[in-house]
């Protein structure tokens, strides 16, 4: 795999990421390996922006499902995603990684309120910034959060760690033929329903042309690698490019 220098990056880290094989919602081991990927990275000399999701805890369709409203539902979810911000911002100052947290549902005595201008100074800084919260309203995910804030950022693409090496052309779970794409273009993403992230985040990257590279965060020293060109993901980015 071969791409551009990517200088600023997102991060998305779905909730189960933090996940180990037992039944703790955040594993302090898996937690603890995930910073020290992050850490690695920023030493390498890239900026990074870490948005963090809340599956691993709670989400909203799921307890609409058991009957609760969907909107209380989704902010218990994004209640669930600063949860776990704070959890990665505890793992990385563990090693010595500065770090704000910021929500975009304001939160005084835990962490700092979205304002993308201080969000900005604390990269110049050095400072690791983790949005919290989504976009801060019902009925989006943490995946359409990851993709304003990437716009509103200017990073030059968004990384999606997930527990697959990239985007296949079926489930590869399910699928034994199925073949993963080396990169796939925005629209084929959304013509072919392809899971990548939400329809509205893949929308989002491909109107402001921000490249979604889908990797295997589960894989120790993968996201060095894939940061590096090295290693094994799909690039979702513009025809032609
Ligand atoms: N959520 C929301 N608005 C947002 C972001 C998240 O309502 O902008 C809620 C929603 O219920 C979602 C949950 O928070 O299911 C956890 O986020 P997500 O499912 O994106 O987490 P991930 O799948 O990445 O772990």
């Amino acid at each position: 795999m071969s791409q551009p220098p990517f200088k600023r990056i997102l991060l998305k880290l779905s909730g189960e990421v933090l996940m180990g094989e037992g039944a703790l919602s955040i594993d302090p081991a898996t937690t603890a390996r995930v910073a020290q990927e992050i850490a690695d990275a920023r030493t390498a000399g890239f900026e990074l922006c870490v948005v963090v999701g809340g599956g691993n805890i709670f989400r909203g369709i799921a307890g609409a499902a058991r009957g609760m409203e969907r909107a209380t539902g989704d902010y218990m979810g994004m209640l669930a995603t600063v949860m776990n911000a704070l959890a990665v911002q505890n793992a990385l100052e563990q090693i010595g990684v500065e770090t704000r947290v910021q929500s975009a549902i304001p939160m005084a005595t835990v962490c700092e309120p979205f304002i993308r201008r201080r969000a900005e100074r604390h990269i110049e800084k050095g400072r690791i910034v983790i949005f919290a919260a989504g976009v801060g309203s019902p009925f989006f995910t943490t995946d359409t959060g990851a993709a304003l804030r990437a716009a509103e950022m200017k990073c030059d693409a968004l990384f999606k760690g997930t527990s697959v090496d990239g985007v296949y052309d079926a489930d590869p779970k399910k699928v034994s033929t199925a073949k993963r794409y080396e990169t796939v273009s925005f629209s084929r993403v959304l013509s072919d329903d392809l899971k990548v992230m939400d329809a509205s985040a893949v929308a989002l990257c491909r109107d402001n042309d921000i490249p979604i590279v889908v990797f295997n965060i589960r894989e120790r020293g993968n996201l060095a690698k894939v940061l590096a060109g090295e290693g094994v993901a799909t690039i979702v980015q513009n025809e032609g490019e």
